[in-house]
């Protein structure tokens, strides 16, 4: 998972814009995070790991532009090198410099790289986004105008992509076929704005246009912003008249006060809380999110259950992952390290404990320990989403299936496992139901209904 922006003004710098953008979607990445502006024909690119208060607490010198796209970063498809930071920019003779930033997972990566590579293109790293603006700069190279080396692009690729581009003094904005990962338009009182998340945006004190439809190109310069819609979408898709937006955005990724295919976060969870609860009558005393994700569908079911909605888990938001990571004794602590149990509220209650999803498992049943050793009486986990039994090709970081837990086990065996007193997950139907799906949401890693083709060296991979 990712987060993109890309912010045009004319006449003015936008850097501060971009900043404030990518700090609002820094939960949708802390591994790296980068800007590349441009000034007329003079681009600056700076980009590095860390989080962005970290990488752009000041300006790094000589960055300036009117036009801008930017990033924070979450591994998927590439690892975490340097080298596969976004965002990516070309500067090569026959086509004017392009820089571009993406969020998703092109399922074809492998595939087309190879092809690329044996015409004797060379790629700095192994990350989906250099392999878009390098299929967009070849197809430059060979005469096309920019739109249309962006309908070639669009062509040419399968999977899950919503990417900022600068090029020519203009923004771009560029959706996949099937808009699996969220992006958002904007209009500042002088400019526009492209977001992944609304937040975003709303910082900026812009006013939320719409979101991109799928396939469609964007191009926003000094004299507006015109959109392309693509003419051949539902052939290209295979003949599938409906998106794929991704379910997963509301279940856990997306920020609940972010705007995400047609629908609030924050009401979608509260939605799946109170799907829940029409479905349950287990005597229970307090309802306690596993913070922060789970919280909006906690407080969801304990309004519709009339049960007190209780912080009996207190999350530390200062832990990251490089925190944690170095050591196997702090990997085995983390959720201590994450969480601390509010004893008093806990100690004899009968808890519902809310969480938005299980895919390992591992954590969870940590969490339960926690619980019921701060004295609990009972722990029934209420979880709001299906089971996760299968992978995420589209941009996020599931693990494969044999390491998920819904995979292995059945209902029984996971609450087991879990060691709680009761499990219950939400129903595919049931999701579908919260978010208003008429057959334009993923829920692959649900149903492992897979909407857009696998390659086969992504199945391999898998
Ligand atoms: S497989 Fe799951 S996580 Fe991946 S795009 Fe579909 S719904 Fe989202």
């Amino acid at each position: 998972m990712c987060g993109v922006i890309g912010v045009f003004a004319a006449g003015r710098d936008t850097f501060d814009e971009v900043v404030a953008g990518l700090f609002q979607m820094q939960h949708r990445g802390q591994d790296a995070c980068g800007i590349a502006m441009a000034d007329g024909d003079r681009f600056s690119l700076y980009k590095a790991t860390g989080l962005v208060k970290e990488v752009f607490g000041l300006r790094p010198e000589g960055m300036q532009g009117s036009v801008a796209c930017g990033h924070v970063r979450y591994p998927t498809q590439g690892g975490n090198q340097a080298c596969n930071a976004q965002p990516h920019l070309i500067h090569e003779e026959g086509c004017a410099p392009l820089a571009l930033s993406s969020n998703g997972d092109v399922t074809n990566y492998w595939n087309l790289r190879a092809e690329y590579e044996a015409r004797g293109v060379t790629f700095a790293g192994s990350n989906d986004a250099e392999l878009i603006l390098r299929i967009i700069v070849e197809a430059r190279k060979e005469g096309a105008s920019l739109l249309d080396a962006i309908r070639f692009m669009q062509r040419t690729l399968r999977g899950a992509y919503s990417a900022c581009m600068v090029s020519e003094g203009r923004l771009w904005g560029i959706r996949d076929l099937y808009a699996v990962r969220p992006m958002s338009l904007g209009r500042l009182e002088d400019g526009w704005m492209l977001a992944s998340e609304t937040p975003a945006i709303d910082i900026n004190r812009g006013r939320i246009e719409r979101e991109l439809e799928p396939g469609e190109v964007v191009e926003i310069s000094a004299a507006g912003c015109s959109s392309h819609l693509h003419p051949d979408l539902i052939a290209l898709r295979g003949g599938r008249t409906t998106a794929a937006h991704c379910s997963f955005e509301h279940v856990y990724f997306s920020r609940p006060d972010s705007k995400t295919f047609g629908l609030r976060v924050y009401e979608a969870r509260k939605r799946m809380g109170a799907w829940l609860a029409d479905r349950d009558n287990t005597p229970a005393d307090i309802v306690v999110p596993v913070p922060d994700s789970s919280t909006a569908v906690a407080l969801g079911y304990a309004q519709r259950r009339g049960i007190p909605f209780e912080f009996g888990l207190v999350r530390n938001h200062y832990v990251g992952r490089t925190f944690i990571s170095p050591t196997q004794e702090r990997r085995d602590e983390g959720v201590r390290f994450k969480f601390n149990p509010n004893a008093d509220l806990l100690e004899g209650r009968r808890v519902i404990l809310v969480d938005d999803s299980i895919v390992r498992g591992t954590t969870l049943r940590k969490i339960v320990r926690m619980v019921r050793n701060a004295g609990a009486a009972e722990v029934h986990l209420r979880i709001g989403s299906p089971v996760t039994r299968h992978s995420c090709f589209y941009g996020v970081d599931t693990p494969d299936e044999q390491s998920l837990i819904g995979n292995r086990l059945d209902a029984e065996g996971i609450r087991e496992h879990l060691t709680a007193d009761s499990l219950a997950f939400m129903t595919v139907e049931g999701l579908q139901s919260c978010l208003d799906d008429h057959g334009q949401f993923c829920v692959a890693c649900f149903d492992g209904n897979y909407p857009i083709a696998l390659s086969e060296t992504k199945q391999a991979e898998a």
